[in-house]
């Protein structure tokens, strides 16, 4: 059997396991990525929008070859289709964003982490971890052949499924009924009037979810849907298929591509990290819970457990305590607000149609360049009074 020696071994190649691995590889460690996959970012599992600061926050330079289409608008339809444009050039959005190409944009991202000096081996899939005095012993298959990998610290970056830190006795995984079901298609003869603005469709469309459609060209986007199983019978697939007949944006488009997963709502996992490993991206639950946005938190948990990573094998001390500027980074920059939407998307799943319908038809009438806390309480109230105990408990 092969055995392979490393400081540090990041398992899973997607946007949060590269970002660890580029930033441990910065100072000139061993560093080892690992991938079950053949190619990276293929198949993807994603709708594919960031928000464009997230780039700068995680050092990435902007590259064309994964862009697919700048974004620089919101269409939010309420369940009587009445909508609320939120439109960069009239209501001043924080920020714009981007629809990436992730198969290209994951590749990219771990060509970075390569030409930083981290070594790849795809067809790898860690099967077993366990602790052997201050190191780990991981048993892989790689290329159908077993081998041994010892290392000092693994970053578990092996996604919604993830049972690496499982296996190291942490708490690592979100509830199934936190796990929202989604289902995506990749359509062509998309029929949109604004091809730079994304449209999100909410209420019972989409029980305790929303169906997303976002534009990757003038003709052709992303169309899918996440719910939560625990609000609806039917399947997401079928929900889909159902919005797309009925819906002259969708009605008369093909699909090039199909796409299912879980995507972990549930909140940041608080046991991510013990001796010797730390996890990351969407196997810890870094989603933002109100939007089910992962890329975000999956590149930035990845980049500073790479750092933290690399900092504790110079420091020859990778104990829980050694680690735990991972936590504090973590619960600093993503938790704080993340904490925070959980809760709103709480109080989101107490509103029927009728509130939502009354919520956007308020919003519509607002100047948006004055929202404010204040002013977003009080539009709700005005359209939902019933919402007064749902906010009291919130706050
Ligand atoms: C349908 C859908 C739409 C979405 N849309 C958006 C969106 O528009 N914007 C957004 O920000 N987020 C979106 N998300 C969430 C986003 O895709 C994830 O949050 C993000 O991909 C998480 O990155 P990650 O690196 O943590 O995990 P992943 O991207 O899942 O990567 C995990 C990697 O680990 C590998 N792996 C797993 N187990 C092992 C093992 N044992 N050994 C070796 N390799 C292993 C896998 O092959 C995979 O490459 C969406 C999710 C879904 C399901």
């Amino acid at each position: 059997m092969t055995l392979i020696e490393t400081d540090i071994l990041v398992v899973g190649a997607g946007p949060a396991g590269s970002l660890a691995a580029r930033e441990s590889s910065k100072k000139g460690l061993d560093v080892l990525l690992i991938d079950k996959k053949a190619e990276i970012g293929t198949p993807k599992r994603c709708a594919e929008g960031i928000i464009t600061r997230t780039l700068k926050e995680a050092n990435i330079e902007v590259d064309s070859r994964w862009i697919a289409r700048k974004i620089d608008a919101i269409r939010i339809i309420a369940p009587n289709s009445k909508e609320l444009i939120l439109d960069n050039n009239v209501n001043k959005l924080p920020d714009t964003g981007y629809i990436l190409e992730r198969k290209v944009f994951d590749k990219h991202m771990a060509m970075d982490a390569i030409r930083n000096g981290t070594k790849v081996m795809l067809r790898t899939q860690a099967k077993t971890v366990e602790r052997k005095d201050d190191y780990l012993i991981v048993k892989a298959v790689s290329m159908d052949e077993l081998i041994e990998i010892h290392t000092k610290i693994v970053i578990a970056a092996d996604g919604p499924e993830s049972h690496i830190g499982r296996q190291l006795g942490l708490k690592s995984n979100t509830d199934m009924k936190d796990m929202a079901s989604c289902v995506q298609y990749e359509m062509v003869g998309i029929d949109k009037d604004n091809p730079n603005q994304i449209d999100i469709f909410i209420g019972s469309v989409a029980p305790a979810g929303y169906v997303w459609i976002f534009p990757k060209a003038s003709d052709v986007a992303n169309v899918g849907l996440g719910v939560l199983k625990t609000y609806t019978d039917d399947t997401a697939l079928d929900i889909l298929n159902g919005f797309i007949k009925t819906h002259k944006e969708t009605q008369n488009a093909q699909s090039v591509e199909m796409n299912v997963g879980g995507d972990p709502l549930g909140g940041i996992l608080k046991e991510r990290y013990d001796d010797n490993v730390m996890v990351v991206g969407d196997a810890a639950g870094f989603v933002n819970p109100l939007t089910g946005d992962g890329i975000r938190g999956a590149l930035l948990s990845g980049m500073y457990a790479g750092h933290v990573a690399a900092d504790a094998v110079i420091r020859k001390d990778y104990s829980k305590n050694s680690l735990k500027e991972y936590y504090e980074l973590t619960e600093n920059n993503l938790n704080r607000t993340y904490s925070k939407f959980n809760r709103i998307k709480e109080f989101m799943l107490t509103l029927d149609d009728d509130a939502l319908n009354g919520i956007v038809d308020e919003l519509s009438k607002t100047d948006l360049d004055e929202i404010s806390v204040k002013l977003l309480l009080k539009v709700i109230l005005k359209a939902s009074p019933k919402s007064i105990l749902q906010i009291r408990k919130m706050l």
